[in-house]
């Protein structure tokens, strides 16, 4: 889906390809180095049910496609509800995460539920309960940015979670602003999970939070941290070295014009490599 010309090594730092076959070669080439997967079909706030049916079946085909080379728990899938429906109807974007989540569970695998914009947190959260009954494992992304955030983490302290600062633009009234405010919630929401029953997903590239989540784990090994596909790849290996959990969020598709402007906005360097890159450099 290009809305303006680009060329397609920019894409491909941040995106493994376009297709089912892409996304299996990726994961097995981070399953070489000894990185799990989450990967994430691309696509987003999908209005009419015929894309959110595709979406569904796009993921169901992934996880039927990795099936055979026996990954399990090492290569799961991550879904944006509002892929599957969640904007026309939540009882239909529970239906199609059902589905994913039984292809998942074939597997031996599970899902993570990610965060989108505040205004569909409550929805996300109510889905992730509803699917949690028959599906257990069952994740969900939680930003520190969002005042509710840390309460959210007790809630879920038996859940896996993954901790995110936040991608999304959000207004004061629901939000941090500042870095260092986001950065201090989130050793708070750190706090509430690594103290839980459940399963810590620390989502971050920034070293001051990763050092911190380690010594906040003081020796419990059921944790994980978790980074984007290319982006940090020498810290995932040196994460692995020391011999630490560690994942990479993998996106593939062809939809991936909202994913990419969020990494390019989240780092004035990366606007930098993709200006080069425009200009042939
Ligand atoms: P930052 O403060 O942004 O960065 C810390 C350091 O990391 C930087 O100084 C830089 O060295 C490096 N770095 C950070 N970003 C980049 C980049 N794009 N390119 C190169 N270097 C970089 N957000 C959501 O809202 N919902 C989700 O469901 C969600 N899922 C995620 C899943 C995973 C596995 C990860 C890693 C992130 C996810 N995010 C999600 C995005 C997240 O909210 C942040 O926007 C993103 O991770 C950048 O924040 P940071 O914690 O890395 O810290």
């Amino acid at each position: 889906m290009s809305r303006f010309p680009l060329t397609r090594g920019v894409v491909d730092r941040f995106v493994a390809g376009e297709q089912t076959i892409d996304a299996v070669t990726a994961t097995r080439r981070l399953a070489d180095l000894g990185l799990m997967s989450t990967i994430d079909h691309l696509g987003e706030e999908v209005r009419d049910t015929g894309a959110a049916v595709e979406t569904t079946k796009a993921y169901v085909r992934l996880l039927e496609a990795l099936r055979p080379l026996g990954f399990g728990d090492k290569a799961e899938v991550s879904v944006k509800l509002s892929a599957v429906g969640q904007a026309l109807d939540d009882a239909m974007a529970l239906d199609h995460a059902r589905q994913i989540c039984e292809a998942a569970r074939e597997n031996g695998s599970t899902v993570t539920l990610d965060m989108e914009d505040h205004t569909t947190v409550d929805s996300t959260l109510a889905i992730l309960h509803a699917l949690r009954t028959d599906f257990p494992d069952t994740g969900v992304a939680i930003q520190s940015y969002l005042f509710r955030s840390e309460a959210d983490c007790r809630d879920l302290r038996d859940t896996r979670v993954r901790l995110v600062k936040g991608a999304y633009k959000e207004p004061s009234s629901v939000a941090y602003q500042k870095k260092s405010e986001v950065d201090r919630a989130y050793v708070r929401c750190l706090r509430v999970l690594m103290s839980g029953s459940g399963y810590p997903m620390v989502a971050t590239h920034d070293d001051r939070l990763i050092a911190i989540a380690e010594t906040l784990a003081d020796g419990r090994s059921d944790y994980e941290f978790q980074m984007l596909y290319g982006i940090r790849t020498d810290k995932q290996l040196a994460l692995v070295r020391s011999g630490a959990n560690v994942r990479v969020y993998v996106p593939y598709g062809d939809d991936w014009y909202g994913y990419f402007m969020r990494r390019l906005a989240e780092r004035p360097a990366n606007v930098a490599f993709f200006l080069r890159s425009l200009g042939g450099k």
